[in-house]
């Protein structure tokens, strides 16, 4: 049997639920170009490398989640499963280093992951982020967090908060995790599986393992932040000054820790609390190595991701009614086939002068139009009959009012503006 389905973990959007997504869009859009952000649009799959080395070839997403395929030309090229690594691959492709810097960067669109089946879970996401390369100013990290902080008070959710922790850099990592491994040694095993596999590689990430983290020998391990080099410790220092100043309130959670070695310094989370269970909004920090790693010059780099799904689920739900809704300014009404032929002309002026129109194609009777009018919430319906053509006028009725009057087409426009 043929499957004419779609596939696992897709969704379809349909129009009564396209607006939303419009909306959010827009408002990205919006409040990035407002930071004087500008898109970068990448290509949806790359070679399978450019994951490899920017994501991670350790991580679970390269490991597990990715659509790899080999093409007609037998490369192994993957779709993006995130957006970071091919905008730096862009960045150092089109040699942007070689321009203004730093370079300020969004992007928007769909991400592909081969997730277990769950709930609110999709194998092509939607995500956005930007990208700040070429600065270690920590004024540029505090920009980035106030901007996501800006971002998600203009979509009007309100319940969250900022997790803000330094990661440090590969030097003080390599003294806070020779004291870490000494501390976690006599627990080492009673760890999972996962932090024993990875303890001598990346003991940071039991600190917020989901077994282990609570672990009283885990909660009383040495944190980064108290031994933070003096440049990470005071560029830790200027991005908390920074937020203080512009009213952007965070806790500090030393257990949040970042996978890969090229991040440093800033990682930081916007964690959503209205939905009940709570789940990362807007994630994102420091990568001072990626930019080499991926060929380009030994550049710093800031930024975050999110997902669109997570704040479609916070749109209330009065304003995704209104974005639902499917409205039209004026919806012309036919009767008779000399008005119908005046109909085309009269829908064609309407729309060019940006009055939103339609009428009906389908033979409906005159009720039946009036009907049509209504549903689509047109504010005025433009009835031509016999008369209304040998006088080439409409008759322009009020859907609300109800009342009617007849306008010639020279001075319908400005009837309908008014
Ligand atoms: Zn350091
Ligand atoms: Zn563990």
């Amino acid at each position: 049997m043929a499957d004419f389905s779609r596939p696992p973990g897709t969704m379809d959007v349909l129009p009564e639920k396209s607006g939303v997504w419009q909306w959010v869009e827009a408002k990205a859009r919006e409040v990035f170009d407002l930071y004087h952000y500008r898109e970068m649009r990448t290509p949806i799959f790359e070679h399978t490398e450019i994951f490899e080395r920017g994501v991670g070839d350790t991580t679970d997403i390269v490991q597990k989640e990715m659509y790899t395929f080999t093409d007609r030309g037998g490369r192994s090229l993957t779709l993006r499963p995130e957006g970071t690594a091919g905008v730096v691959r862009a960045f150092v492709e089109g040699k942007l280093y070689g321009g203004t810097l730093p370079g300020k960067y969004y992007y928007l669109g769909p991400m592909f992951r081969y997730e277990k089946k769950q709930a609110g879970r999709y194998r092509q996401f939607n995500q956005y982020g930007i990208e700040v390369i070429g600065s270690d100013d920590p004024r540029a990290d505090a920009e980035v967090i106030e901007l996501a902080d800006h971002f998600l008070k203009e979509l009007g959710i309100r319940h969250y908060r900022l997790e803000l922790n330094s990661v440090g850099c590969p030097t003080c990592r390599s003294d806070h995790k020779k004291l870490l491994l000494e501390h976690l040694t006599p627990i080492k095993n009673e760890l999972c599986t996962d932090c024993q596999s990875r303890f001598e590689k990346n003991p940071l990430r039991i600190l917020d393992c989901k077994i282990d983290g609570h672990h009283p020998q885990v909660l009383t391990a040495p944190k980064i932040t108290d031994h933070l080099c003096e440049d990470c410790s005071t560029h830790f220092d200027a991005v908390k000054g920074h937020l203080n100043a512009l009213g952007v309130a965070y806790v500090i959670t030393p257990t949040m820790v970042r996978g890969l070695d090229y991040y440093t310094r800033t990682a930081f989370e916007f964690i959503g609390t209205e939905l009940g269970a709570q789940s990362t909004i807007i994630g994102g920090g420091r990568y001072n190595g990626l930019i080499s790693m991926l060929g380009g010059p030994d550049l710093p780099g800031v930024g975050f991701a999110g997902g669109l799904e997570r704040l479609l689920l916070t749109v209330d739900e009065a304003r995704e009614q209104e974005l639902a809704a499917d409205r039209l300014d004026a919806f012309v009404i036919a009767m008779g086939d000399a008005a119908m032929d005046f109909s085309v002309k009269v829908l064609q002026l309407l729309r060019k002068n940006g009055i939103r129109a339609d009428m009906d194609y389908a033979g409906r009777a005159f009720k039946a139009q009036l009907k049509l009018a209504d549903r689509y919430h047109a504010k005025v319906a433009l009835i031509i009959g016999d008369d209304e053509v040998e006088k080439q006028s409409v008759t322009l009725r009020d859907t609300t009012s109800k009342e009617q009057q007849l306008v010639s087409i020279e001075e319908l426009i400005t009837a309908l503006q008014k």
